[in-house]
C-alpha cells in the first residue's frame, strides 16, 4: 500500500517582494499544477518574507505535519536579502561549505552574457554541509537538496524560468522514485448557466469515493473538473451522469478542455461556414478572440469596429432612421449591424454588439451594463439584451462571451434541425 505521507509536498516561496505585493508568486501556482498532475498533494503553499524568524516558525509547522518533501524557492541570488543558504544551513544544523568546483560554471555563465563576474557571486557556491548541488544551466545560481530525518528539502532559484527548469530537471526525477500514482482528470466546460444552478443539478449525481471535483468560473465558462487516481473510465462515467443531470444540454461547451471560442471555430469548420463581426462596445474584442486561434482563417472573415453612429451607418449600413428612432443601443440597431456585417464580409454568420460599457453614459432607460447583442445567419436573425454587472472591462468581456455562446447555441440548433430533416427523409 502506498504510504500516504509520501505523496505530501510543501511549497515555500521566499521573497519580501512577494509578500509586499510587488511580484506575483507564479512559481507556487505553476509547481502546484505540476505536482497535481504527478499525483502529489500540496499540504502547504506558503509565501514568506526574507525573515529568519518567520522561516523557523514555518519550518516547525511543516515538520509537525510530517511532510517529507519541501520545495523552497527564491533567495539563492548574490545579494544581502538572499538568505536561503544560511537559513537552511541553520535549520538543518549544518555549516555552509564553499564549493570551489561551482565557480567556473557560474563565471562562464556570467561572462558568456557579457556581464562582469564579481566576488559577490562567490556566495552562490556556498551550500550546507551534506547538500547535493543541483546544476542550473539556465541561470547563475545552482540549487541544492539536502535530506535529514527523512525530510528532503529542495532549494531552487526564484526566477520563474529557472525555477521551472530546475523543477523538471531535478525534482521530478526524485518524485518519480516515490511510485505515486498520477491523477486522471477531466474538464467539463459549461456556459449559460449559473454556478449555483449547476451545483443544484449536480447534487443528484453520486460521486464514487475515489473521485474529487472542483468548480471554477472563468470568463467564458464554468470549468467543472473531476479527478481520480482510479481510472479514466470512472471519470467518463461521472461526466456522463453530470451531463444527464443538466436540464439544458446545450450548456455543455466541451468535455476536452476546448474553450468557448475554440468550440465556435470547430463548429464553423465542421459546417464549412464563415463568420464576421460588427462591434461597438466590445470594440474588436470578439474579432481578437477569434484571431487568437491558430487555424481560424478558415472560418473568420473579418470584423468591423463600428463605434460611432457614423461608422455603423457607413460601414455596416445601419439605416440612419433606425439609429435616430431607436438609438445605438437597441435591438433594431444590433440586428442591422449583424446583417450589415454579413453582407459586407459575405459571411454565413455574423454577430454584433452595442451597449453601455460605462462608467458614464448610462440613463434610466439604458443603464450602464445594458448590452444588445445579435446573431445572424441565412436562416435566422435574433437579438437579445443583458444587463451586465461589473466595471467597463468586465461588461465588455461578458458581452464577448455571451454573444459567442449565443452563436454556438444557434449553430448547434441548426445542426440539430439538419439531422432531424435527414432522419425524416
Ligand atoms: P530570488 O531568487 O529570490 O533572488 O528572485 C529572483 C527573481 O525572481 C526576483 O525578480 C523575484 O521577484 C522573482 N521571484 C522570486 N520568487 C518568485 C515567485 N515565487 N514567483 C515569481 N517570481 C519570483
Ligand atoms: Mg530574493
Amino acid at each position: 500500500m502506498q504510504n500516504n505521507i509520501d505523496n505530501k509536498v510543501a511549497i515555500v516561496n521566499l521573497g519580501t517582494e512577494l509578500t509586499q505585493g510587488f511580484t506575483l508568486n507564479t512559481n507556487a501556482h505553476w509547481m502546484a499544477g505540476r505536482l497535481r498532475d504527478l499525483g502529489f498533494e500540496v499540504s502547504y503553499e506558503i509565501t514568506l518574507p526574507d525573515d529568519a524568524n518567520v522561516w523557523s516558525a514555518t519550518w516547525e509547522m511543516i515538520r509537525n505535519a510530517h511532510v517529507q518533501t519541501v520545495i523552497l524557492g527564491g533567495g539563492l541570488g548574490p545579494t544581502e536579502d538572499d538568505k536561503t543558504r544560511s537559513l537552511v544551513a541553520e535549520t538543518f544544523g549544518e555549516p555552509l561549505e564553499f564549493h570551489e568546483e561551482c565557480i567556473p560554471q557560474i563565471k562562464a555563465f556570467i561572462e558568456k552574457r557579457g556581464w562582469k563576474y564579481s566576488d559577490a557571486n562567490k556566495i552562490q557556491a556556498y551550500f550546507p554541509h551534506g547538500a547535493k548541488v543541483l546544476e542550473n544551466p539556465v541561470g547563475t545560481a545552482p540549487g541544492f537538496s539536502i535530506t535529514k530525518d527523512g525530510v528532503t528539502l529542495f532549494a531552487v532559484p526564484g526566477v520563474p524560468f529557472e525555477a521551472r527548469d530546475m523543477f523538471d530537471r531535478h525534482i521530478v526525477p526524485f518524485l518519480q522514485t516515490k511510485g505515486v500514482k498520477p491523477f486522471f482528470s477531466r474538464e467539463l466546460r459549461l456556459a449559460g448557466i449559473f454556478e449555483s444552478n449547476m451545483a443544484e443539478m449536480f447534487q443528484k449525481v453520486q460521486f464514487p469515493q475515489s473521485v474529487s471535483w472542483s468548480s471554477l468560473p472563468v470568463d467564458d465558462a464554468i470549468i467543472f473538473r473531476t479527478y481520480t487516481k482510479e481510472s479514466a473510465e470512472v471519470l467518463q462515467d461521472v461526466e456522463r451522469k453530470l451531463v444527464e443531470a443538466l436540464d439544458d444540454k446545450l450548456c455543455v461547451v466541451s468535455t476536452d478542455g476546448k474553450t468557448l471560442t475554440e468550440t465556435v471555430m470547430d463548429l464553423l469548420k465542421s459546417r464549412g461556414e464563415t463568420l464576421s463581426t460588427a462591434e461597438s462596445c466590445t470594440g474588436g474584442m470578439i474579432a481578437s478572440e477569434m484571431v487568437n486561434l491558430a487555424g481560424v482563417s478558415e472560418v473568420f472573415k473579418g470584423g468591423a469596429c463600428t463605434y460611432w453612429n457614423e461608422a455603423k451607418e457607413n460601414i455596416v449600413q445601419v439605416p440612419r432612421t433606425v439609429l435616430e428612432k431607436h438609438g445605438a443601443v437597441s435591438e433594431e440597431t444590433v440586428l442591422a449591424m449583424a446583417e450589415g456585417a454579413q453582407k459586407a464580409f459575405h459571411s454565413d454568420w455574423a454577430v454584433a454588439t452595442s451597449g453601455v460599457a460605462g462608467p458614464d453614459g448610462g440613463t434610466a432607460e439604458k443603464p450602464v451594463g445594458l448590452v444588445w447583442m445579435a446573431v445572424a445567419s441565412k436562416n435566422k436573425k435574433f437579438a437579445f439584451c443583458k444587463k451586465f454587472s461589473g466595471d467597463r472591462g468586465q461588461i465588455r468581456r461578458k458581452s464577448v462571451f455571451k454573444v459567442l455562446d449565443a452563436l454556438r447555441r444557434a449553430i448547434l440548433e441548426e445542426n440539430e434541425q439538419k439531422s432531424t430533416c435527414t432522419k425524416v427523409q
